[in-house]
């Protein structure tokens, strides 16, 4: 994977980044994030963390996670150069309005958008963090045992932790790397799939509870009330559609999770070649070929209906 040279000569030059990821984080954008900025500061420059929504519990083990700020007010984004991180608008960022003197744009999602002085997106990525191990090898920074526990954390999220189709050999070779820099895929496994509250566990058997299977589709959802009862949280839903691929028939899993009445976060994930990053587009969403996500404004069933709609038309595999 090639570096661009033009991206390399800005960030020498320029002194002081802001660093914002997606809304809805995760160890791919948080990871990346983290370990940019650490790689950034070890060559004198400032940083700044930016996500509109709290860093997940789930990330919390990653060091460096509290400086995360969810607030751009107190600082002169002017003086700035935005870098987005594993997402390419504004929008998927949460951030309106502020002007930033560049914006740069760093990611590997297949649904791209015209933004950003300089945009360096590799969709053949399997996650944003194998593009920051290249760039701070090309930067000539050594990479430490946080940045490589970061880089390490975001390769195996988004790779189903080396399980889905995105897993090449580069991306074992670059994990490799870091487990030598310090990485250990032990911990950093316990801590990414072994550390559920019984609050979230209980919000998963209610969210496989609703199940239904339509053909090769699997749908589940998650209310408010869900949450009210279970105690969990939004954020606790990472991972569930995964748990319903899991049957050897369903090609398509779909969560629904209800973000507010008549307003509804959906979360896709397929096997093979179903690129359900071209499904949640329709819907004004986007994602990667087997990981994708959109939000809809109806009630319940008509979101459904909606996506098993557009599901249909797809040629089959
Ligand atoms: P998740 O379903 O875990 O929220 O997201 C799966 C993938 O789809 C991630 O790569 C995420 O960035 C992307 N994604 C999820 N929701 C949206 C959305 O509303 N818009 C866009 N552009 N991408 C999304
Ligand atoms: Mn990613």
């Amino acid at each position: 994977m090639k570096v661009p040279p033009k991206l390399l000569s800005f960030l020498k030059e320029e002194e002081k980044f802001f660093i914002a990821t997606h809304i809805s984080p995760e160890a791919d954008a948080i990871g990346s994030s983290l370990a940019l900025s650490m790689a950034l500061e070890s060559i004198g420059k400032v940083t700044v963390l930016f996500d509109k929504d709290p860093v997940p519990k789930f990330c919390h083990f990653l060091p460096g996670y509290e400086k995360f700020t969810n607030v751009i007010s107190p600082f002169l984004t002017s003086d700035f150069a935005l870098i987005l991180l594993d997402c390419n608008t504004l929008k998927r960022a949460g951030i309106k309005g502020p002007n930033f003197k560049y914006s740069v744009v760093i990611d590997h999602h297949q649904t791209e958008e015209d933004f950003g002085d300089i945009k360096w997106v590799v969709p053949e990525a399997a996650a944003t963090g194998m593009m920051i191990f290249y760039l701070i090898k090309k930067l000539g920074i050594n990479i430490t045992r946080d940045m490589a526990i970061n880089l390490y954390s975001a390769i195996a999220i988004d790779t189903g932790t080396f399980r889905y189709g995105n897993t090449t050999a580069e991306a074992l070779r670059i994990a490799a790397k870091l487990v030598g820099a310090g990485a250990s895929p032990a911990h950093i496994s316990d801590n990414l799939y072994e550390t559920w509250s019984q609050e979230r566990f209980a919000l998963l058997i209610m969210a496989l509870n609703t199940l239904e299977v339509e053909g090769n589709i699997a749908t589940t959802f998650v209310t408010k009330e869900m949450y009210r009862k279970t105690g969990a949280a939004p954020e606790d839903t990472e991972n569930f559609p995964a748990f319903t691929r899991i049957m050897k028939d369903v090609k398509v899993s779909a969560l629904f999770r209800e973000l507010d009445d008549n307003y509804w976060k959906v979360s896709l994930r397929s096997k093979g070649d179903i690129n359900v990053a071209l499904i949640a587009s329709r819907f004004d969403g986007g994602g990667h070929k087997n990981a994708a996500g959109y939000v809809v404004k109806s009630d319940f069933e008509s979101a459904k209906q909606s996506l098993l709609k557009a599901l249909l038309i797809l040629p089959s595999p």
